[in-house]
Protein backbone atom coordinates (compact mmCIF):
# COMPACT_ATOMS: atom_id res chain seq x y z
CA UNK A 1 0.00 0.00 0.00
CA UNK A 2 1.46 3.87 -1.15
CA UNK A 3 1.18 7.02 -0.05
CA UNK A 4 -0.19 10.02 -1.19
CA UNK A 5 1.03 13.22 -0.48
CA UNK A 6 -0.64 16.69 -1.01
CA UNK A 7 1.20 19.80 -0.22
CA UNK A 8 -1.11 21.96 1.66
CA UNK A 9 -0.77 25.24 0.11
CA UNK A 10 -1.67 28.25 2.83
CA UNK A 11 -1.54 32.19 2.72
CA UNK A 12 -2.06 34.59 5.44
CA UNK A 13 -3.63 32.01 7.76
CA UNK A 14 -6.16 30.57 4.91
CA UNK A 15 -5.98 27.43 3.31
CA UNK A 16 -6.07 28.15 -0.41
CA UNK A 17 -8.95 26.34 -2.23
CA UNK A 18 -6.43 24.44 -4.14
CA UNK A 19 -5.34 22.23 -1.56
CA UNK A 20 -8.78 21.21 -1.01
CA UNK A 21 -9.20 20.26 -4.59
CA UNK A 22 -6.33 18.37 -4.37
CA UNK A 23 -7.27 16.35 -1.49
CA UNK A 24 -10.75 15.61 -3.32
CA UNK A 25 -8.92 14.10 -6.32
CA UNK A 26 -6.20 12.77 -4.44
CA UNK A 27 -9.02 10.69 -2.21
CA UNK A 28 -10.51 9.14 -5.02
CA UNK A 29 -7.20 8.24 -6.50
CA UNK A 30 -6.35 6.72 -3.31
CA UNK A 31 -9.33 4.61 -2.58
CA UNK A 32 -8.76 3.44 -6.64
CA UNK A 33 -5.04 2.58 -5.59
CA UNK A 34 -5.99 1.52 -2.20
CA UNK A 35 -3.01 4.19 -1.23
CA UNK A 36 -3.57 6.78 2.19
CA UNK A 37 -4.41 9.84 1.45
CA UNK A 38 -1.11 12.49 3.71
CA UNK A 39 -1.42 16.33 3.58
CA UNK A 40 1.91 17.60 4.11
CA UNK A 41 1.73 21.04 5.77
CA UNK A 42 4.61 23.61 6.52
CA UNK A 43 3.48 26.44 8.15
CA UNK A 44 3.93 28.48 11.24
CA UNK A 45 2.74 27.40 14.75
CA UNK A 46 -1.35 27.47 15.58
CA UNK A 47 -2.34 27.35 12.28
CA UNK A 48 -6.14 27.67 12.25
CA UNK A 49 -6.79 24.85 9.36
CA UNK A 50 -4.67 21.90 10.75
CA UNK A 51 -8.12 20.23 11.78
CA UNK A 52 -9.77 20.86 8.37
CA UNK A 53 -7.05 19.55 6.72
CA UNK A 54 -7.31 16.49 9.06
CA UNK A 55 -11.07 15.95 7.86
CA UNK A 56 -9.85 15.55 4.57
CA UNK A 57 -6.91 13.07 4.51
CA UNK A 58 -5.82 9.84 6.68
CA UNK A 59 -3.19 11.73 8.18
CA UNK A 60 -1.07 15.54 8.36
CA UNK A 61 2.42 15.64 8.57
CA UNK A 62 2.71 19.35 10.37
CA UNK A 63 6.19 20.82 10.34
CA UNK A 64 5.30 23.51 12.84
CA UNK A 65 8.14 26.30 13.28
CA UNK A 66 7.36 30.28 13.68
CA UNK A 67 10.31 30.42 10.45
CA UNK A 68 8.10 28.57 8.13
CA UNK A 69 4.90 30.69 8.27
CA UNK A 70 5.64 32.41 5.05
CA UNK A 71 6.30 30.20 2.02
CA UNK A 72 9.57 29.85 1.46
CA UNK A 73 11.17 27.86 -1.14
CA UNK A 74 14.88 26.88 -0.02
CA UNK A 75 13.33 25.55 3.11
CA UNK A 76 9.83 23.81 2.01
CA UNK A 77 11.79 22.17 -0.56
CA UNK A 78 14.59 21.05 1.87
CA UNK A 79 11.85 19.60 4.12
CA UNK A 80 9.97 17.83 1.75
CA UNK A 81 13.22 16.44 -0.14
CA UNK A 82 13.23 14.65 3.69
CA UNK A 83 10.44 13.66 3.77
CA UNK A 84 10.20 11.86 0.44
CA UNK A 85 13.49 10.10 1.31
CA UNK A 86 11.97 9.01 4.62
CA UNK A 87 8.85 8.42 3.76
CA UNK A 88 8.68 7.07 0.58
CA UNK A 89 5.42 8.53 -0.81
CA UNK A 90 4.19 7.38 -4.58
CA UNK A 91 2.88 10.20 -5.89
CA UNK A 92 3.20 13.80 -4.42
CA UNK A 93 0.80 16.88 -5.37
CA UNK A 94 1.45 20.10 -5.47
CA UNK A 95 -0.65 23.23 -7.11
CA UNK A 96 0.33 24.65 -10.26
CA UNK A 97 0.82 27.66 -8.01
CA UNK A 98 3.80 29.98 -7.57
CA UNK A 99 4.29 27.52 -4.79
CA UNK A 100 4.63 23.88 -7.09
CA UNK A 101 6.00 26.01 -9.73
CA UNK A 102 9.57 26.75 -8.12
CA UNK A 103 8.96 23.17 -6.05
CA UNK A 104 8.35 20.31 -8.10
CA UNK A 105 10.90 21.22 -10.67
CA UNK A 106 13.41 21.81 -7.63
CA UNK A 107 12.28 18.25 -5.79
CA UNK A 108 12.45 16.50 -9.37
CA UNK A 109 16.02 16.84 -9.54
CA UNK A 110 16.99 16.05 -6.17
CA UNK A 111 14.96 13.00 -6.04
CA UNK A 112 15.46 11.93 -9.55
CA UNK A 113 11.11 11.29 -9.94
CA UNK A 114 9.37 12.60 -12.89
CA UNK A 115 7.41 15.54 -12.61
CA UNK A 116 4.04 16.18 -14.98
CA UNK A 117 3.25 19.78 -14.56
CA UNK A 118 -0.28 21.59 -15.30
CA UNK A 119 -2.38 18.60 -15.15
CA UNK A 120 -6.59 18.84 -14.98
CA UNK A 121 -6.65 15.24 -14.71
CA UNK A 122 -4.84 12.36 -12.87
CA UNK A 123 -6.09 8.54 -13.91
CA UNK A 124 -5.56 5.35 -13.37
CA UNK A 125 -4.96 2.66 -15.93
CA UNK A 126 -4.44 -0.87 -15.31
CA UNK A 127 -2.31 0.22 -12.17
CA UNK A 128 -0.27 2.62 -13.98
CA UNK A 129 -0.59 6.20 -13.11
CA UNK A 130 -1.51 8.85 -16.16
CA UNK A 131 -2.45 12.18 -16.17
CA UNK A 132 -3.95 14.69 -18.85
CA UNK A 133 -2.35 18.46 -19.67
CA UNK A 134 -3.55 20.70 -22.31
CA UNK A 135 -1.49 21.76 -25.26
CA UNK A 136 -1.79 24.04 -27.50
CA UNK A 137 -3.35 26.52 -25.97
CA UNK A 138 -6.39 24.49 -24.48
CA UNK A 139 -7.19 23.14 -27.88
CA UNK A 140 -6.17 19.88 -27.23
CA UNK A 141 -6.00 17.34 -24.10
CA UNK A 142 -3.11 15.16 -24.27
CA UNK A 143 -2.79 11.98 -22.40
CA UNK A 144 0.38 11.20 -20.19
CA UNK A 145 2.47 8.39 -18.99
CA UNK A 146 5.48 8.34 -16.79
CA UNK A 147 8.45 6.17 -17.18
CA UNK A 148 8.90 3.84 -14.48
CA UNK A 149 9.66 5.44 -11.29
CA UNK A 150 9.60 4.82 -7.55
CA UNK A 151 7.87 8.10 -7.11
CA UNK A 152 5.65 10.99 -8.89
CA UNK A 153 5.46 14.53 -8.68
CA UNK A 154 2.62 16.31 -10.02
CA UNK A 155 1.32 20.10 -10.18
CA UNK A 156 -2.91 20.38 -11.00
CA UNK A 157 -3.95 23.40 -12.51
CA UNK A 158 -6.14 25.62 -9.94
CA UNK A 159 -10.10 25.03 -10.46
CA UNK A 160 -9.09 21.21 -12.65
CA UNK A 161 -10.72 19.63 -10.18
CA UNK A 162 -13.81 21.09 -6.96
CA UNK A 163 -13.78 22.07 -4.02
CA UNK A 164 -16.12 19.25 -2.14
CA UNK A 165 -18.16 19.63 1.02
CA UNK A 166 -16.00 18.82 4.02
CA UNK A 167 -14.51 15.39 4.57
CA UNK A 168 -15.31 12.67 6.16
CA UNK A 169 -11.67 11.34 7.49
CA UNK A 170 -10.69 12.09 11.08
CA UNK A 171 -7.00 12.23 10.02
CA UNK A 172 -4.36 11.82 12.68
CA UNK A 173 -1.90 14.64 13.05
CA UNK A 174 2.19 14.27 13.36
CA UNK A 175 3.83 16.98 14.20
CA UNK A 176 7.26 17.12 13.70
CA UNK A 177 9.93 19.91 14.30
CA UNK A 178 11.88 21.90 11.72
CA UNK A 179 15.18 19.87 10.62
CA UNK A 180 18.41 20.44 11.70
CA UNK A 181 20.08 20.22 8.53
CA UNK A 182 17.94 22.87 6.43
CA UNK A 183 20.14 25.26 4.53
CA UNK A 184 20.15 28.83 4.94
CA UNK A 185 17.23 30.88 3.70
CA UNK A 186 18.10 33.36 0.93
CA UNK A 187 14.79 35.26 1.66
CA UNK A 188 13.13 37.92 4.22
CA UNK A 189 9.76 37.85 4.32
CA UNK A 190 8.57 41.72 3.80
CA UNK A 191 4.86 41.89 3.80
CA UNK A 192 1.82 40.57 1.59
CA UNK A 193 0.81 42.84 -0.92
CA UNK A 194 -2.94 41.70 -2.06
CA UNK A 195 -3.53 41.72 -5.85
CA UNK A 196 -6.65 43.65 -6.82
CA UNK A 197 -9.63 42.80 -6.48
CA UNK A 198 -13.14 43.49 -7.91
CA UNK A 199 -15.55 45.92 -7.03
CA UNK A 200 -18.23 43.08 -7.27
CA UNK A 201 -18.47 39.97 -5.55
CA UNK A 202 -20.89 37.76 -7.38
CA UNK A 203 -20.37 35.28 -4.86
CA UNK A 204 -22.84 37.42 -2.59
CA UNK A 205 -25.19 38.24 -5.52
CA UNK A 206 -28.59 37.14 -5.51
CA UNK A 207 -29.14 37.63 -9.12
CA UNK A 208 -27.21 37.30 -11.76
CA UNK A 209 -26.92 38.01 -15.33
CA UNK A 210 -24.11 35.85 -16.90
CA UNK A 211 -23.07 36.34 -20.50
CA UNK A 212 -21.20 33.40 -22.38
CA UNK A 213 -19.21 33.97 -25.97
CA UNK A 214 -22.39 34.01 -27.65
CA UNK A 215 -22.38 37.97 -26.86
CA UNK A 216 -20.06 37.84 -29.70
CA UNK A 217 -18.24 40.81 -29.06
CA UNK A 218 -16.58 42.69 -26.79
CA UNK A 219 -18.72 45.62 -27.22
CA UNK A 220 -21.93 44.26 -26.20
CA UNK A 221 -20.95 43.90 -22.46
CA UNK A 222 -22.37 47.42 -22.67
CA UNK A 223 -25.84 46.47 -23.32
CA UNK A 224 -25.82 42.74 -21.27
CA UNK A 225 -24.34 45.71 -18.19
CA UNK A 226 -27.37 48.14 -18.97
CA UNK A 227 -30.11 45.09 -18.32
CA UNK A 228 -28.46 43.75 -15.64
CA UNK A 229 -28.50 47.25 -13.65
CA UNK A 230 -32.57 47.59 -15.07
CA UNK A 231 -32.91 44.18 -13.21
CA UNK A 232 -30.73 45.16 -9.96
CA UNK A 233 -28.69 42.23 -10.74
CA UNK A 234 -25.07 42.18 -11.27
CA UNK A 235 -22.79 40.86 -14.67
CA UNK A 236 -21.13 37.46 -14.10
CA UNK A 237 -19.52 35.70 -17.28
CA UNK A 238 -18.11 32.40 -18.38
CA UNK A 239 -14.26 31.70 -19.03
CA UNK A 240 -13.68 33.02 -22.57
CA UNK A 241 -15.64 35.92 -21.84
CA UNK A 242 -12.09 36.76 -19.49
CA UNK A 243 -10.03 34.77 -21.56
CA UNK A 244 -10.96 37.83 -24.14
CA UNK A 245 -10.46 40.55 -22.13
CA UNK A 246 -14.01 41.56 -22.00
CA UNK A 247 -14.50 41.66 -18.62
CA UNK A 248 -12.38 40.82 -15.38
CA UNK A 249 -11.67 37.54 -14.09
CA UNK A 250 -13.41 38.42 -10.75
CA UNK A 251 -16.61 38.30 -13.02
CA UNK A 252 -15.90 34.27 -14.02
CA UNK A 253 -18.20 31.25 -13.19
CA UNK A 254 -16.91 28.04 -12.68
CA UNK A 255 -14.24 25.45 -12.02
CA UNK A 256 -11.61 27.98 -12.64
CA UNK A 257 -13.43 30.98 -11.29
CA UNK A 258 -16.16 31.56 -8.52
CA UNK A 259 -18.88 29.00 -6.92
CA UNK A 260 -22.03 31.29 -6.96
CA UNK A 261 -25.31 30.90 -5.20
CA UNK A 262 -27.72 33.71 -6.74
CA UNK A 263 -31.38 33.17 -6.42
CA UNK A 264 -31.65 33.52 -10.10
CA UNK A 265 -28.59 32.87 -12.36
CA UNK A 266 -29.61 34.18 -15.92
CA UNK A 267 -27.22 32.60 -18.40
CA UNK A 268 -27.14 34.52 -22.18
CA UNK A 269 -25.18 32.49 -24.67
CA UNK A 270 -23.26 30.33 -22.50
CA UNK A 271 -23.13 26.82 -23.87
CA UNK A 272 -23.10 24.80 -20.26
CA UNK A 273 -19.74 23.22 -20.42
CA UNK A 274 -18.88 21.10 -16.78
CA UNK A 275 -16.19 23.50 -15.82
CA UNK A 276 -19.00 26.68 -15.96
CA UNK A 277 -22.21 24.55 -14.73
CA UNK A 278 -20.05 23.01 -11.76
CA UNK A 279 -19.76 26.97 -10.05
CA UNK A 280 -23.83 27.04 -10.45
CA UNK A 281 -24.84 23.90 -8.73
CA UNK A 282 -26.16 26.14 -5.95
CA UNK A 283 -28.56 28.53 -7.53
CA UNK A 284 -31.68 28.66 -6.99
CA UNK A 285 -33.17 29.11 -10.64
CA UNK A 286 -31.51 28.50 -13.80
CA UNK A 287 -32.59 30.47 -17.03
CA UNK A 288 -30.86 30.03 -19.97
CA UNK A 289 -31.16 31.82 -23.25
CA UNK A 290 -29.25 29.93 -26.17
CA UNK A 291 -29.73 29.89 -29.88
CA UNK A 292 -28.85 26.11 -30.08
CA UNK A 293 -31.90 23.75 -29.03
CA UNK A 294 -29.39 21.50 -27.80
CA UNK A 295 -27.08 23.37 -25.88
CA UNK A 296 -26.01 21.81 -22.81
CA UNK A 297 -27.15 24.40 -20.36
CA UNK A 298 -30.23 23.95 -21.17
CA UNK A 299 -29.98 20.32 -18.83
CA UNK A 300 -29.37 22.08 -15.98
CA UNK A 301 -31.85 24.78 -16.93
CA UNK A 302 -35.65 25.79 -15.52
CA UNK A 303 -36.19 27.68 -18.16
CA UNK A 304 -34.74 27.37 -21.42
CA UNK A 305 -35.67 29.96 -23.70
CA UNK A 306 -34.52 28.81 -27.90
CA UNK A 307 -33.79 32.10 -29.17
CA UNK A 308 -31.02 34.88 -30.23
CA UNK A 309 -29.97 36.48 -27.25
CA UNK A 310 -29.61 40.10 -28.26
CA UNK A 311 -33.83 39.59 -28.81
CA UNK A 312 -34.21 38.54 -25.55
CA UNK A 313 -32.41 41.35 -24.19
CA UNK A 314 -33.79 44.27 -26.08
CA UNK A 315 -37.25 42.81 -25.03
CA UNK A 316 -36.11 42.77 -21.59
CA UNK A 317 -34.59 46.30 -21.48
CA UNK A 318 -38.06 47.58 -22.79
CA UNK A 319 -39.96 45.90 -20.16
CA UNK A 320 -38.22 47.04 -17.25
CA UNK A 321 -36.95 50.68 -18.34
C1 LIG B 1 -9.24 23.38 -16.58
C2 LIG B 1 -10.37 24.17 -17.19
C3 LIG B 1 -11.04 25.08 -16.40
C4 LIG B 1 -12.11 25.81 -16.94
N1 LIG B 1 -12.75 26.66 -16.13
C5 LIG B 1 -13.83 27.30 -16.61
C6 LIG B 1 -14.60 28.15 -15.76
O1 LIG B 1 -14.27 28.35 -14.58
N2 LIG B 1 -15.68 28.76 -16.27
C7 LIG B 1 -16.08 28.60 -17.57
O2 LIG B 1 -17.09 29.20 -17.97
N3 LIG B 1 -15.37 27.81 -18.39
C8 LIG B 1 -14.26 27.18 -17.95
N4 LIG B 1 -13.54 26.41 -18.79
C9 LIG B 1 -13.88 26.45 -20.24
C10 LIG B 1 -15.05 25.56 -20.61
O3 LIG B 1 -14.59 24.27 -20.92
C11 LIG B 1 -15.80 26.11 -21.84
O4 LIG B 1 -14.89 26.25 -22.90
C12 LIG B 1 -16.47 27.46 -21.59
O5 LIG B 1 -17.28 27.41 -20.43
C13 LIG B 1 -17.34 27.82 -22.78
O6 LIG B 1 -17.79 29.12 -22.60
P1 LIG B 1 -19.10 29.65 -23.35
O7 LIG B 1 -20.25 28.78 -22.99
O8 LIG B 1 -19.20 31.10 -23.07
O9 LIG B 1 -18.69 29.52 -24.88
P2 LIG B 1 -19.14 28.50 -25.98
O10 LIG B 1 -18.95 27.10 -25.53
O11 LIG B 1 -18.47 28.93 -27.24
O12 LIG B 1 -20.71 28.72 -26.11
C14 LIG B 1 -21.29 29.85 -26.65
C15 LIG B 1 -22.77 29.58 -26.73
O13 LIG B 1 -23.45 30.74 -27.18
C16 LIG B 1 -24.50 30.34 -28.04
N5 LIG B 1 -24.79 31.51 -28.90
C17 LIG B 1 -24.00 32.06 -29.83
N6 LIG B 1 -24.58 33.18 -30.34
C18 LIG B 1 -25.77 33.31 -29.69
C19 LIG B 1 -26.83 34.25 -29.77
N7 LIG B 1 -26.77 35.32 -30.60
N8 LIG B 1 -27.90 34.07 -28.98
C20 LIG B 1 -28.01 33.01 -28.13
N9 LIG B 1 -27.01 32.09 -28.02
C21 LIG B 1 -25.91 32.24 -28.77
C22 LIG B 1 -23.97 29.14 -28.78
O14 LIG B 1 -25.03 28.34 -29.28
C23 LIG B 1 -23.15 28.45 -27.70
O15 LIG B 1 -23.91 27.48 -27.01
C24 LIG B 1 -12.48 25.66 -18.29
C25 LIG B 1 -11.78 24.76 -19.08
C26 LIG B 1 -10.75 24.01 -18.54
C27 LIG B 1 -10.06 23.02 -19.41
Amino acid sequence: MGEIFVVAEHRQERLRDITVQMLGKADKLCRELSHTLTAVLIGGKDVPFVNELAGRADRVIFVEDERLRNFDPDQYKGILNNLIHERGPRIIMMGHTAWGMDLAPALAVMSGWPVASDCVDILVEDGDLKVIRQIYNGKVFSKVSFRQSKGYLITVRAGAFPVNEPGSHHGEVERLPIPLDLPETRREFLEFAESETGEVDITQSEFLVSVGRGIGEGENIAEIKELADLMGGQISCSRPVVDKNWLPKYHQVGTSGKTVRPKVYFALGISGAFQHVAGIGGAGTIIAVNKDKKAPIFRVADYAVVDDLFRIVTALKERFS
